[in-house]
């Protein structure tokens, strides 16, 4: 059994994952005694699927209400794990996005969710420019709209409901900085981004890796797209997040495009 807790102090939830032969009532038990603020226990009884990333849960013990508002770094942000994608496992390389920000950036988060990863590059680098969020899941997008005003970044980060397909094109602009948090499916965008981003410009590219070679495949698929667009890549860092199923891996690839 493995679990994540997502809320704060007051009122959190926990999505445990139970193995078959588990007692899963006395696991939430003991989870909801040990950690007081756990008010509900969410059991995962489907994979993340979809284009929303949204996986099944069963609530398999205390209250049906499972809205929460997450702390981290410095930042709170409200969010039903039922209704839109969220991972507190992924603080810390939201930081180490953030930390690489620099004055002056005009940054896209691509698949933005609840606004996360803009919200830690805001409170990380004040003096970005402006940070654009593009997110299909209306109730994310909801989410987003109130943690940019409830960690007063409204004048920082602007938030587009739709499809990155669509509203990146609308938007017309070029960015210093472009994140695509959509592992399995980011390669469908990274003409678009090239397309979207400055001389020189950076791209935080997520994938999902196999132990035999975890950055071979992302790296293929960068290769062709600069070749296709006749453009130079630079691989900046090539890193490995966080396990994502057995012998695969979250990965994500830092690179520069001239
Ligand atoms: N960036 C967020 C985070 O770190 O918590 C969410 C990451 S989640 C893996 C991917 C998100 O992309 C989901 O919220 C999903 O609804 C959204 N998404 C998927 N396809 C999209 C598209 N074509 N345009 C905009 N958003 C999309």
């Amino acid at each position: 059994m493995s679990f994540d807790i997502i809320g704060n102090r007051e009122k959190a939830v926990a999505i445990v994952e139970i193995v078959e032969g588990e007692n899963e009532k006395k696991i939430a038990e003991e989870i909801m005694k040990k950690h007081k603020n756990v008010k509900s226990v969410l059991k995962k009884v489907s994979e993340r699927k979809g284009e929303l990333r949204l996986r099944d849960y069963e609530l398999i013990a205390g209250d049906e209400n499972t809205e929460v508002i997450h702390k981290e770094y410095g930042y709170s942000l409200k969010l039903d794990p039922r209704k839109v994608y969220f991972s507190p496992r992924e603080a810390k390389e939201r930081q180490r996005i953030a930390e690489q920000v620099k004055p002056g950036e005009k940054v896209l988060v691509m698949f933005s969710g609840v606004a996360p990863i803009a919200i830690a590059i805001a409170n990380k680098q004040p003096e970005v420019e402006k940070i654009y969020c593009i997110e299909i899941n209306k109730d994310a997008h909801e989410y987003a709209k109130e943690n940019v005003s409830r960690n007063k970044l409204s004048h920082k980060i602007f938030l587009i409901h739709g499809d990155v397909e669509q509203e990146a094109k609308k938007l017309n602009l070029k960015f210093d900085r472009i994140v695509m948090p959509l592992p399995f499916g980011a390669k469908s965008f990274l003409d678009l981004a090239f397309d979207c981003l400055k001389e020189n410009g950076i791209i935080h590219f997520y994938s999902v890796g196999d132990e035999k070679d975890f950055f071979g495949n992302a790296l293929k698929e960068i290769e062709a797209v600069a070749k296709k667009l006749n453009k130079k890549i630079k691989i900046l860092k090539m890193k490995k997040i966080l396990p994502y199923s057995p012998r695969k891996w979250k990965v994500c690839i830092d690179f520069s495009v001239s």
